[in-house]
């Protein structure tokens, strides 16, 4: 019997098992903020330690621990990270037809904050680390488990930590969980850049309008001027352009229909505004928070000067940078991507598409690093609203396809 057709029997036979186990990890509530992640750490911990399998704590704020731990081949060989967040959105619990954090099956779906972003994803690396400790003997290199905190504020206290403190983390390559759709496989995201706006006028009494600008209207002339960003040329690459013209079909159908158009193009989102005290006073100040996503393989210094352009113009107006996260990609045609894709089709019959990611996720820290970065994922079915699900099916498949995927990336 072929050692791949091992690890699926491996999977089936505890099958039960992988699923209680992802309703008892949604069950330990983590939501973030406030973060803490103890409990669902420990659920991850315990089924470690029934494995026996090698790992330890390493939490350098204290109630947001992240979990690490390697196993090594034979012989020498290629190091592959398996990366997941322990951490969820927050929850309100209006809408749910289970309550949030109960793991509930209704017609094989398994309900619950966090099921799809992303403790599936999660789940499917600790499966994969511990099944495939059992064939060990038979692929070289090193797979480690990083499962870390501090992943949905962007906080630094999980990949980002450990990128910088744990070198056992830096591998040739990462497979990661995150909501993806089975149909595609992530291996870019966009950036994004997070600015707050301040806008001072005199201010007046609302009939006496000839003695000072608006704030409010400052900002709306503003942000029409910002909007022109999203028909900027970011100057990406014709052959990231290119690929991502290949997938759209695959894009929109996992993502909605229109996300292939701006994948490749600056957004924006007026995501807050503020502004006056009164209907009539002449509102002396507004302030205003830009969410821009920025392509993969854009301009940034361009988009950058854009920006500081149109601000110029505007002299009632400050602005300050709260976040700049460059967008990432690695190589759409790498070595975990085929392998990826000729799992999915063994499994499926299909293959799913290369594709960048509209959202962030920890794997861009690994792709900062010149690390190839992959995400293949379930659907993002009610990823941070009312009844977030994943089906059964989906969540074994991901489980399937990632252990196979990292033995064979291990075998090469
Ligand atoms: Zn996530």
């Amino acid at each position: 019997m072929s050692t791949k057709i091992e690890i699926l029997n491996s999977i089936e036979n505890i099958k039960q098992e992988i699923i209680s186990f992802l309703q008892e990890f949604i069950q330990a509530a983590s939501p973030n903020p406030p973060g803490d992640t103890t409990a669902a750490a420990k659920v991850i911990s315990k089924l470690l330690e029934k494995y026996e399998m090698p790992f330890r704590w390493v939490a350098p704020q204290k109630t947001m621990p992240n979990i690490i731990g390697s196993i090594n081949g034979v012989s020498s060989g290629r190091h592959l990270i398996l990366n997941g967040h322990i951490d969820v959105f927050p929850v309100s619990e209006e809408g749910w037809i289970t309550p949030p954090w109960s793991g509930e099956i209704i017609e094989n779906k398994i309900y619950g904050r966090g099921s799809t972003d992303m403790k599936c994803g999660t789940s499917a690396s600790i499966w994969t680390y511990i099944i495939l400790n059992k064939f060990k003997s038979e692929f070289s290199g090193k797979l480690t488990l990083t499962c870390v905190s501090d992943e949905e504020t962007f906080g630094p206290w999980g990949s980002r930590w450990l990128m910088d403190n744990e070198p056992e983390v830096l591998g040739d390559c990462c497979l990661n969980g995150e909501p993806s759709s089975p149909y595609t496989i992530r291996y870019g995201e966009k950036g994004l850049l997070w600015l707050t706006f301040k806008i001072q006028t005199e201010g007046s009494h609302g009939a006496y309008t000839h003695l000072s600008k608006s704030a409010t209207l400052v900002a709306t002339d503003l942000i029409q001027e910002l909007k022109s960003l999203e028909f900027l040329d970011a100057e990406v690459p014709s052959s990231l352009l290119e690929a991502q013209k290949k997938s759209a079909a695959a894009f929109d159908q996992g993502m909605g229909i229109g996300a292939a158009v701006i994948a490749p193009r600056v957004t924006l989102n007026i995501g807050k505004i503020s502004g006056g005290l009164k209907n009539n006073m002449v509102p002396s100040e507004c302030s205003f928070e830009a969410d821009i996503r920025l392509p993969v393989g854009c301009n940034l210094d361009k988009i950058l000067q854009s920006i500081e352009k149109i601000t110029k113009k505007f002299p009632e107006v400050s602005m300050e940078q709260n976040m700049l996260n460059p967008p990432s990609h690695c190589d759409p045609d790498g070595d975990m991507m085929d392998i990826l894709r000729s799992n999915v089709k063994d499994l499926k019959g299909f293959q799913p598409e290369p594709v960048v990611s509209l959202g962030g996720t920890d794997a861009r820290l690994w792709r900062y690093k010149n690390i190839p970065a992959y995400v293949y994922g379930p659907t993002p079915t009610g990823m941070g609203s009312a009844n977030e699900h994943v089906p059964i099916n989906d969540y074994l498949h991901i489980v399937r396809t990632h252990a196979l995927s990292a033995y064979d990336y291990l075998m090469k």
